[in-house]
């Protein structure tokens, strides 16, 4: 009888040692803390390093949305293991002892005890501190949380859905429901690594409107409920002359909502998906009164054309301005010169658009680049053209139409070298320029300018699950003139 109890006692020890020092999830954190990104093996999940102690009676389903796959996998497989282990020691305990078939039923019953209570007892202490700090945190936003987005996985740019770990929130972050968000030729670019620098998996989209669900404790330009945008970058140095200058575009270290990493190593994720959090620096307040779906294009598009005619001073009436390109950009183009009160021409690469161009947007002149005539008879009349064209063209022909001291704006991403002949600047001090989306505080400026004008922009609005579509047809030019999908009423998981 006493060796019995000796036996029992020795094994609910050693139980209890293991269990406990296993479902803690201690070991977790240790090796993943030794790699910087943790892959699951499945989906090339980037992690952060940090997996947070946990109780291992959650269940595996909430404790994968909590912590993900890899950090419960590990801890459900680690207690596998054990019960094992115990298995294989209790069946060797008991050929050492002489009355073995009744001592093995004996300490497998204490075994089953201590399997089962044991684990739950070592967990108590995690599992009631983080009700703790879950009451000290309220408001903080201190935790992390995932979220489901439509990611590209290779250059195919195919969308389709992915989950994901949203970044460590901080206090001066924003958390944001995502309504809706547009679909930028950019984006395109992102998904098929035109530009050789995507990484995968990628969630686009940088035209994002939300609503504030909460906010860190240092957040002052924003309160929980308020419609807010998101555009093109998420961070920047906040040292250099650009980001002094509040023209943080332009900064070298600054952070791209997608398809870019956080100091931490973390990628960014954009638009297309359940919830962003966002620093305030990078969060504009949608005016009262403007939809989400035409708020969305004014992120991207809307600022591409505004802040260049701003910055070159071209926001007076009078102004001869020429946008040549009529797609998401080159549309919010001609509402925005004509609201400053600009004469606008569109230029196109063909007849097609002339009546929308002139009837439904209100330009003033339409030119087609191939009619030589009027190309020619449209010489030296133009001050400025914002070049919103995202593909190889030649510039002379666009050159010839500047005044003296005319800008040739180039605000379209291309990979290709572009050519032209210098006396095209020369003979007539024309300047050949670019100009890269718009300033946080151009930004507010903007919407400001739209909501006072009353101006609109023309998209189409769909679902998430037509969204490999839209690119398509954003490919072909094929979408008047901006799609914005509805995010929120959208299903993200299937
Ligand atoms: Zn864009
Ligand atoms: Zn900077």
């Amino acid at each position: 009888m006493a060796n019995k109890a000796v036996v029992s006692i020795f094994f609910l020890l050693i139980v209890f040692l293991v269990t406990v020092g296993f479902g803690r999830s201690n070991f977790v954190a240790e090796t993943a803390s030794s790699m910087d990104l943790v892959s699951d093996g499945i989906d090339n999940v980037r992690q952060p390093s940090f997996i947070p102690h946990k109780p291992i009676f959650l269940l595996e389903e909430t404790c994968e949305q909590t912590y993900g796959f890899f950090a419960c996998t590990t801890t459900i497989v680690g207690n596998i293991l054990l019960i094992i282990v115990y298995g294989f020691l209790a069946h060797q305990a008991s050929k050492l002892l002489s009355n073995g078939r009744e001592l093995l039923l004996e300490i497998l019953g204490t075994g089953i005890i201590g399997g089962v209570f044991l684990p739950i007892l070592g967990a108590l202490p995690d599992a009631l501190s983080l009700t703790d700090s879950d009451e000290e945190e309220m408001g903080s936003l201190e935790k992390e949380r995932t979220t489901t987005g439509w990611a590209a996985r290779d250059p195919s740019g195919i969308l389709s859905p992915y989950k994901y770990t949203l970044r460590n929130t901080m206090p001066e972050d924003v958390f944001i429901k995502v309504i809706c968000c547009g679909i930028c030729h950019t984006d395109l670019h992102q998904i098929k690594n035109d530009l050789g620098m995507s990484n995968y998996p990628m969630v686009p989209g940088h035209e994002v409107v939300g609503e504030v669900i909460e906010v860190g404790s240092d957040v002052t330009k924003f309160k929980v409920g308020d419609c807010v945008g998101v555009g093109c970058i998420v961070g920047c140095c906040r040292q250099c002359s650009p980001c002094k200058s509040n023209i943080e575009q332009y900064c070298n270290k600054k952070i791209w909502s997608y398809n870019d990493v956080y100091p931490d190593g973390q990628p960014t994720q954009g638009g297309f998906a359940g919830a962003m959090v966002v620093d305030q620096k990078f969060v504009v307040k949608i005016p009262d009164g403007m939809s989400p779906e035409q708020a969305g294009p004014l992120l991207c598009a809307g600022l591409t054309a505004y802040s260049p005619l701003r910055h070159f001073g071209y926001n007076q009436k009078g102004v001869r301005g020429g946008i040549l390109g009529l797609g998401g950009v080159g549309h919010m183009g001609v509402k925005i010169a004509k609201a400053m009160g600009h004469h606008v021409t569109v230029i196109s690469s063909s007849d097609k658009k002339r009546e929308e161009a002139l009837e439904h947007l209100g330009a003033d002149d339409y030119l087609v680049s191939s009619d030589a005539a009027g190309m020619q008879g449209a010489a030296d009349s133009l001050d400025y053209i914002i070049d919103t064209v995202p593909v190889l063209h030649p510039l002379e022909p666009y050159l010839s139409l500047l005044k003296v001291d005319g800008r040739l704006i180039l605000t379209g991403v291309i990979s290709t070298p572009l050519q032209f002949v210098t006396p095209i600047v020369i003979l007539g001090r024309k300047t050949i320029t670019g100009s890269f989306i718009g300033s946080m505080d151009e930004t507010e400026e903007m919407l400001e300018f739209c909501k006072e004008k009353g101006l609109t922009s023309m998209v189409e609005v769909v679902k998430m699950d037509y969204v490999n579509k839209a690119m398509e047809r954003l490919e072909k030019n094929d979408v008047r003139y901006r799609f914005v999908v509805d995010v929120a009423g959208s299903k993200l998981d299937e």
